[in-house]
């Protein structure tokens, strides 16, 4: 069994270096790569996925994996746990053939350019035919995997273990019956809060001294972290002692930036918080993105949005900003940042309508996977929605379905990530509050005490347990998406005072 876990650790270190290597190439496509240079990228990026594809498919490795899966009790619980994530990620790609597993990597390269010229130019034409080449490749590969199963299902599991459209119609469910009626109690209130100070000019390169700031009050080692500069931004980690976030600067929006930047940095946190046990291990990193977005939500918007934050970091603020900031008051800001409103773009949604932009893409995702909506009707269909669930007309299909990057890149399944990460945030925010005094903290601006309580609950197991597990775990109780519209209720009622 020695030779054998030694063998498998060798292994696991290559397809380590093989994901760096991918990783690095990925963000710099994404952050300063020419445009010109995409194309000769997405070919080594192909070689590159397809020698680890091999890597992990390969006879003598697979035969050391069920080795130690039939020893469990020979080896050390990480090892073990490490077997059991290797052995399901390849079955997951194993069932693929290697040429058409190949096609589809340089496919998503082609698409995330075609989505980007699309977008830019508001030509959706560019980019439906991409749109449905990827997803026929991922309906055909999920059908491999569980071919029993309906393909959107298996797709939603890749990013929630255990997911399912089940789940999420009831939990769309709730949050349309809780929260549709209070955004239609506002808008009827016809009270809005000023918001002309955000719309002023804010310059560039002081909203990236703001980025540094935001950086450090969220803890983030700057010789294991650092921020590039996207259309869209995400986070990416090559381990944790190297995670980037991104952000996208508006002269004339100083706070798309600097929630972005916290949303980003919440990713980040949990990456950078990774046990050191696991640091080079496929374990090392987020379980999931859904566990992942109750991160970056935690802290966009539970902390980031709150009162005392805000007044922690006003300071600073109008130091940095003394003339678009003059006569505005802490309690002014916050009243702005938090003016719920329906409208077109997810990225810069409120925190109360976010959930319905997500409704959208999965209910129009889940049809267009089961073919039960053709990419054709596709910008109809998403115009409809909006019509529908945020009585929004959406003028062009750059600031309609061809606004996120998501479906670029072939990730159907991933968007409900981000309604059910917010409501695990709000279940993890009612927890802390019996442990911590949160709001006294986030007033101290001393968010490190947040961080430790959720390292010692989540961020330190990266991948050893399940998302449901984890949570559980974090929460002491089931998962229960009532805490997420009991607070969204709660603050948006004392906001517009109803
Ligand atoms: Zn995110």
């Amino acid at each position: 069994m020695e030779e054998t876990v030694k063998r498998f650790k060798k292994r696991l270190e290559e397809l380590r270096v093989y994901d760096h290597a991918m990783g690095v190439l990925y963000y710099d496509m994404e952050t300063v790569m020419p445009k010109g240079a995409i194309a000769l990228a997405g070919d080594t990026l192909g070689a590159l996925s397809k020698t680890s594809y091999q890597l992990q498919i390969d006879k003598a490795f697979v035969a050391d994996i069920q080795a130690i899966l039939a020893h469990p009790d020979a080896v050390d619980p990480i090892t073990l746990c490490e077997a059991k994530r290797m052995n399901e990620a390849r079955e997951r790609i194993a069932c693929i053939p290697i040429d058409e597993y190949v096609a589809c990597q340089i496919e998503s390269t082609a698409a995330f350019a075609a989505w980007q010229k699309a977008k830019a130019q508001n030509d959706s034409s560019l980019f439906l035919p991409h749109l449905e080449k990827l997803i026929d490749f991922k309906r055909r590969f999920a059908l491999y995997y569980r071919p029993d199963a309906p393909a959107y299902d298996t797709m939603l599991g890749q990013y929630e273990k255990g997911l399912s459209t089940e789940t999420l119609d009831a939990f769309f469910r709730d949050v349309q019956s809780a929260l549709v009626p209070l955004i239609d109690r506002i808008q009827k209130n016809g009270y809005q809060p000023d918001t002309s100070f955000l719309e002023q000019s804010y310059p560039i390169w002081k909203q990236r001294e703001l980025t540094k700031y935001l950086m450090q009050v969220m803890c983030m080692d700057p010789e294991h972290s650092a921020c590039g500069e996207v259309e869209h931004p995400f986070t990416t980690n090559f381990s944790k002692a190297d995670v980037r976030i991104t952000t996208h600067y508006y002269e004339n929006a100083v706070q798309s930036s600097m929630y972005s930047v916290i949303h980003e940095a919440g990713h980040a946190t949990y990456e950078l918080n990774i046990g050191d046990d696991i640091a080079r291990s496929p374990l090392g990193t987020g379980v999931s993105m859904g566990v992942h977005e109750s991160q970056s939500r935690f802290f966009e918007n539970y902390i980031g949005r709150s009162e005392p934050f805000i007044e922690a970091i006003f300071p600073k603020m109008q130091e940095l900003f003394p003339e678009q900031l003059a006569g505005v008051s802490a309690h002014a800001f916050y009243l702005a940042v938090n003016k719920a409103e329906p409208s077109l773009i997810r990225t810069e949604a409120d925190e109360l309508t976010y959930s319905l932009h997500i409704m959208v893409r999965y209910e129009l995702e889940k049809q267009l996977i089961a073919g039960t909506l053709k990419v054709a009707d596709l910008p109809e269909a998403w115009n409809e929605k909006y019509r529908e669930y945020l009585g929004v007309d959406v003028p062009s299909d750059a600031m309609g379905f061809l606004q996120d990057m998501h479906w670029s890149d072939g990730s159907f399944g991933y968007f409900p990530s981000y309604a059910i990460g917010s409501a695990y945030g709000a279940q993890l925010l009612n927890r802390m509050e019996r442990d911590l005094d949160v709001w006294t903290l986030a007033g101290e601006g001393n968010l490190q005490p947040i961080i430790d309580w959720l390292k010692e609950r989540i961020y330190q197991y990266g991948c050893r347990l399940d998302p449901k597990e984890l949570m559980e775990q974090a929460f002491e109780a089931p998962f229960d998406p009532k805490y997420y519209t009991e607070y969204l209720t709660k603050k948006f009622t004392a906001l517009y005072r109803l």
